[in-house]
């Protein structure tokens, strides 16, 4: 299995050569040459969400690692989970709560940055060489990619952070962990000056020593996705007896969406993916109207959701819509966002086959918090709420619906407070946060600053 550019100049790359590099050298994204399939009987007889793992992870490793090495570092990647299986799935009629936050930072991305990051460290063991992790967040990437790396030696990871609208929670995960190769570095300015100063970092590379690898984090990379990929897997291991299965997914850059929408292309039975948004709606747009154009990030109590673009669309533009057209997509995206996106009716309609979208505004968000509480005694956390929304809307005995529950929701303690509900029991991850020291270095948005303490610590 090998892969390319989702804008074409960039092909025949083996896996290991995608992990390291992330984006694709022509500005595109990285995608599987084809889809590889699953034997659904194999995955309706696994026991253990590592054990299916195991047969989703080596179809994409293929080029690069052996099924052994493969299988047997998925056996050891996802650690300090509080889960006996790592997720948990609670059902209140016909809506299942699928719960991905019991990793060591309470928030799905553990499932993805956890298998990066040991592939990450096998590459550089196996070359004998060291790499920078650097990334830009506004939420949860930071600190599960800080989680993620801080045990191997061979990585440093730097992690910008906004002063702007991030929890509390969110800020101490990152600022307090303390570590000799983890730096979390505040920056005067949002999160688009943070972003802008890691895409200027990824240019220059002038701080990387001899043959040191730039890392990225963001969902973007495709390791990423295929850890996402396993569990809609366990997923249908689990409910496959229930009616057709539908998911509803809190959506921001668009990564979790597209690892559904690949566990559907490698043979998994899916009804529909709901694409749920907040008030940040270009997906809604685009689902809805066919509009796919840029605005201003909004803030609001899902801020791991608060994006203006969603990265890992394109991917689904050239798979789905333009079925894997690189020179139709690369003109698209090469002239995204001056030129905002708009397909011809008739494509933009294959999008009915398998995609909905939603929009949920903050007060909706709440009310739906507090329903569920009441009915049920369960507090959904904001961005697992504003996907409940559609799910309890639409699901009945011949529609299943699965919510992605991508955070515990002490992560967002501000919102339970206004609505008077007391969070009982913190996840092992959060507790004692506010009793700990925080290790903060603080920057303006400046590039020499950020190089220049870079350069002191590498
Ligand atoms: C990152 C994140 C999302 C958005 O996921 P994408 O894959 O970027 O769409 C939703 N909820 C939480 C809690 C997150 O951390």
């Amino acid at each position: 299995m090998l892969f390319h550019s989702t804008r074409g100049k960039d092909t025949d790359k083996d896996f290991a050569s995608i992990l390291m590099q992330g984006l694709a050298d022509d500005g595109g994204l990285f995608m599987p040459d084809y889809w590889p399939q699953v034997d659904l009987d194999e995955i309706k007889s696994k026991t253990s969400f590592v054990d299916i793992a195991k047969c989703i992870v080596p179809l994409f490793t293929s080029s690069s690692f052996s099924h052994e090495e493969t299988t047997s570092m998925v056996e050891s990647t996802w650690h300090d989970f509080e889960h006996q299986d790592l997720i948990g799935i609670k059902e209140f009629n016909s809506v299942s709560i699928l719960e991905l936050f019991h990793g060591p930072t309470a928030a799905f991305k553990d499932f993805g940055l956890q298998l990066a990051a040991a592939f990450f460290n096998k590459v550089l063991e196996s070359e004998n060489k060291t790499a920078i992790v650097l990334g830009a967040t506004s939420g949860d990437t930071g600190s599960a990619a800080i989680d993620a790396c801080k045990n191997y030696g061979r990585i440093k990871s730097f992690i910008l952070l906004p002063n702007g609208n991030m929890s509390e929670v969110q800020r101490r995960q990152m600022s307090t962990i303390k570590a000799s190769n983890v730096f979390a570095l505040r920056i005067d300015g949002t999160f688009d000056d943070c972003q802008d100063l890691v895409k200027l970092a990824f240019k220059k590379r002038d701080f990387l020593n001899n043959d040191q690898y730039l890392l990225a984090v963001n969902s973007i990379n495709w390791t990423r996705i295929i850890g996402q990929i396993c569990y809609y897997f366990y997923a249908f291991n689990q409910l496959h007896q229930k009616s057709n299965l539908n998911f509803s997914i809190p959506t921001g850059n668009f990564g979790n969406v597209f690892a559904c929408y690949s566990a559907h292309k490698m043979g998994l039975p899916i009804n529909n993916i709901s694409v749920a948004v907040n008030e940040n709606d270009i997906l809604h747009r685009f689902f809805s109207d066919n509009n796919y154009s840029k605005q201003f990030v909004h803030e609001t109590i899902s801020p791991s959701m608060d994006i203006s673009v969603a990265s890992n669309f394109e991917r689904l533009v050239y798979d789905l819509f333009l079925d894997r057209d690189s020179a139709r997509c690369s003109k698209m995206f090469d002239n995204f966002p001056t030129n905002p996106i708009e397909l011809d009716s008739i494509t933009w309609q294959k999008k009915d086959r398998l995609f909905s979208s939603s929009k949920v505004n903050d007060l909706d968000t709440k009310k739906i918090i507090q329903e569920t509480y009441k009915l049920f005694n369960y507090i959904l956390d904001p961005h697992t709420a504003v996907a409940a929304v559609e799910a309890f809307n639409k699901s009945d005995e011949n529609n299943h619906y699965v919510v992605l529950s991508t955070a515990h929701p002490a992560k967002f303690p501000q919102v339970y407070e206004e609505l008077d509900i007391e969070i009982n029991s913190l996840p092992f991850a959060l507790r004692d946060l506010f009793k700990k020291e925080e290790y903060l270095h603080s920057f303006d948005a400046d590039y020499n600053q950020i190089v220049n303490f870079i350069n002191r610590n590498n």
